[in-house]
């Protein structure tokens, strides 16, 4: 199946006389004949349900659906893209361990990353996307358990060369994790390039309607936990689970199942049937509307670039954009749906601008299917200092224009019609 029909058809395959749309198993617990069979599946050596916290047979089937159309051996889905991150990294690093990261991310991960793993004793090494390999690799040394990148940066627009971090990691024995949320699997499939975990916040195009927050991790399968040779995590008995080695349990689906027995299990993040469903809706029509995000926020792009009041735009889909050729080799079918820009003026003119604005309205969110604005530097990343918002890519006058799926024409006249105010 092509990803437009995985979109609609896979994780969910009804047999005969089943209902024909993904049930919401809406139960906290299951029934079993046999405490015997309970106890087997509290020692994983049968597959199924005891609990939802840990597993949902809804949820698990949205789960299928986004391994399938990330091309990975399982997934599971969190109660948000936060709780996604936190938990794709605390599965393979503790106390004294340190992460390598790119600073081009999304601002709430560098807080998670910078200032809460630290608290939890885990030290966060940041690049930025102009270090070369042999800084990158000076930062890695012993301890260091993951590279981290996002494939499209919310909200710089940076794209990240998930091949070169992909090489940089696996030249140190260890894994590329990437945060796939802008672009969607329906635009890139880090796989395909060498990153062995991916991570989502489903809340953005994926449900697509700013109406579920959630998030998942993808395994692709493919990192030799074993080989490294440094995992103990994950390939010696883990006391907490009646001494289970995860990587001869679950062979190549170690780091997901373990994620799920021992992280999912202890921290309960734990999405809700009913959100898994939503989410499901969204992404049975992902496809078609990442394409009008797309088609869209280039023609706003273009707009915005030949525009007098607008001092600079950030859109990788530009000719003239800086990150043009890496949008080209790693996002060819589109980037995504959000353009910033920089309004003249400066910081009072983009809030006069944005006041002004009708159909697109001030939100904090992106990438659903309404037209919405917001200024980062005051708002998603005001805890950052200046040094970090440079790193991330972010200016005081930057706007951040989520372009919808509306008409392209309504979208244009408005973003004139507030021009004119200022
Ligand atoms: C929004 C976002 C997150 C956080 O996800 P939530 O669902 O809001 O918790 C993480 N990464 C990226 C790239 C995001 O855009």
């Amino acid at each position: 199946m092509r990803i437009e029909t995985k979109c609609v058809q896979a994780g969910y395959q009804p047999e005969n006389g089943q209902p024909r749309i993904l049930p919401i198993y809406q139960s906290t617990t299951y029934k079993y004949d046999s405490a015997e069979h309970l106890g087997k599946l509290f020692d994983l050596t049968v597959p199924g349900h005891m609990y939802t916290r840990i597993s949902n047979p809804t949820v698990e089937m949205v789960e299928e659906k986004i391994a399938a159309l990330e091309g990975g051996v399982g997934a599971m889905l969190t109660s948000s893209g936060q709780a996604a991150n936190l938990l794709a990294v605390l599965n393979i690093a503790s106390a004294g361990d340190n992460i390598v990261c790119s600073s081009a991310i999304y601002g709430g991960t560098i807080n998670l990353f910078a200032f809460t793993l630290k608290r939890l004793g885990i030290e966060t090494r940041f690049f930025t996307p102009e270090a070369t390999d042999e800084e990158i690799s000076a930062l890695i040394d012993g301890r260091t358990r993951l590279v981290f990148g996002e494939t499209v940066a919310n909200p710089a627009l940076i794209v990240c060369d998930i091949g070169r971090l992909a090489s940089i990691a696996h030249a140190h024995c260890v894994p590329l994790v990437i945060d796939n949320t802008f672009p969607t699997p329906v635009l890139c499939r880090p796989i395909e390039f060498g990153c062995d975990i991916v991570t989502h916040s489903t809340t953005k195009y994926m449900d697509g309607h700013a109406s579920v927050v959630g998030g998942c991790i993808v395994d692709s399968g493919n990192f030799d936990w074993g080989k490294a040779g440094k995992y103990p995590e994950l390939t010696e008995p883990d006391e907490s689970y009646h001494g289970v080695v995860y990587t001869k349990s679950f062979g190549r689906a170690a780091y997901i199942n373990k994620a799920r027995a021992q992280l999912m299990r202890d921290f309960g993040c734990t999405p809700q049937p009913i959100a898994a469903f939503m989410l499901n809706l969204g992404l049975e029509s992902l496809p078609v509307r990442i394409e009008r995000h797309c088609q869209n926020a280039q023609a706003v792009a273009e707009y915005l670039e030949k525009h007098p009041k607008v001092s600079w735009v950030n859109y990788p889909g530009l000719a003239s954009s800086p990150q043009h050729a890496l949008a080209q080799k790693y996002l060819p079918k589109g980037v995504c749906g959000v353009v910033s820009f920089g309004v003249r003026g400066g910081r009072e003119a983009a809030m006069k601008f944005m006041d002004s604005l009708k159909l697109a309205q001030i939100v904090v969110h992106v990438a659903d299917a309404r037209t919405s604005v917001l200024h980062p530097a005051s708002t998603t990343h005001r805890q950052l200092t200046d040094e970090q918002l440079v790193d991330a890519g972010i200016s005081a006058d930057l706007v951040r224009l989520s372009v919808g799926i509306e008409n392209i024409e309504d979208i244009l006249e408005d973003l004139e019609q507030a021009f004119n105010k200022i």
